[in-house]
């Protein structure tokens, strides 16, 4: 059961390595991990197109959760009739999208309408829910789905395993990798932002004995066991120094007045300007250029990170 795997840049907010999108082909023809936004869907058709891949031939569309860059062109691929593999929690969202975008909208805000664009439903019987454990066949092939939340709530990773090689597909399990640089970024959304539950999907990771990870924010990030688990480790670290920071400054602000007050108003954006003089410098020693520093960990990112901290915080209150 041989395959191969390609990352595909999807030039998501019209970055460079901002986001891929994983195709494989296996024996019995093409599968997709992630979908990327409806917006990002010309170019990434082209790109297929490039390899010679019509997208009526991805037959299995496989998403480790439902954010929109992850998802948000799930349902093109389902009217090209692909099978579309979610978290069992995903799939109302995908066949009726109103409360996706509506949530969307909230946590992007302007950027919303630029960078998500349409969202079409994905049939029922095209939306198939996957569960912790469970065994997808695709392309020939078999993902063993692996539960991870902490960065939503319904997020899988898949294991795809090859003689003494472990692939993890690991969505957003393992944060983001900036591009050019040795730094993750740990991106906390609301709603469903946990911790707790993150620390305890990187152990599960762990005892998934990856070799090769694939971010979807970052590609391919280790290929043999050791530089994996180092990888782990230093998500580990990342994750715990970066929510015990937005905890404390969640307190501070929900501890502020009522959130529609203008006092809740002033700590939030009195936070978001400590997180970032928190933030940046230790991302630029760690080689983010000026460049990137605004364009993956701008004042947006970090008030999207903030509000999931909140929300958080106010869930375990
Ligand atoms: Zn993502």
């Amino acid at each position: 059961m041989t395959f191969q795997i390609q990352a595909i840049d999807i030039g998501y907010l019209n970055l460079q390595d901002a986001a891929n999108v994983f195709l494989i082909e296996g024996p019995a023809g093409f599968a997709l991990v992630e979908s990327g936004t409806a917006t990002t869907r010309p170019k990434l058709v082209s790109q297929l197109e490039q390899r010679g891949v019509h997208p009526t031939q991805i037959m299995d569309l496989l998403l480790t959760h439902i954010h929109l860059d992850h998802a948000g062109a799930a349902g093109h691929f389902a009217a090209g009739d692909s099978r579309v593999w979610v978290h069992s929690f995903g799939v109302p969202h995908l066949i009726d999208p109103e409360k996706l975008i509506a949530s969307s909208r909230r946590v992007h805000g302007e950027m919303y309408e630029r960078f998500y664009g349409d969202l079409w439903p994905t049939p029922q019987s095209q939306a198939l829910a996957v569960c912790d454990g469970q065994i997808i066949s695709a392309a020939g092939l078999e993902f063993h789905a692996i539960e991870t939340p902490g960065h939503a709530r319904h997020h899988h990773a898949l294991l795809l395993k090859h003689a003494d090689q472990r692939h993890i597909f690991v969505g957003d399990a393992l944060g983001i990798a900036v591009p050019n640089s040795d730094f993750i970024s740990i991106p906390t959304p609301p709603p469903e932002f946990d911790p707790i539950a993150w620390q305890q999907s990187l152990q599960r990771l762990r005892d998934a004995s990856p070799t090769h990870l694939w971010l979807t924010h970052g590609g391919l990030q280790s290929s043999n066991a050791a530089a994996a688990l180092q990888f782990i480790d230093r998500v580990h670290a990342r994750l715990e120094e970066e929510s015990d920071f937005l905890k404390k400054q969640a307190i501070a602000i929900m501890a502020s007045g009522a959130r529609e007050s203008g006092a809740y108003q002033q700590a939030l954006l009195a936070a978001t300007d400590e997180y970032k003089n928190w933030l940046h410098p230790q991302a630029a020693a760690a080689g983010v250029s000026a460049r990137n520093l605004a364009q993956f960990l701008g004042d947006s990112f970090l008030l999207m990170n903030l509000q999931g901290a909140i929300r958080a915080a106010s869930a375990r209150a």
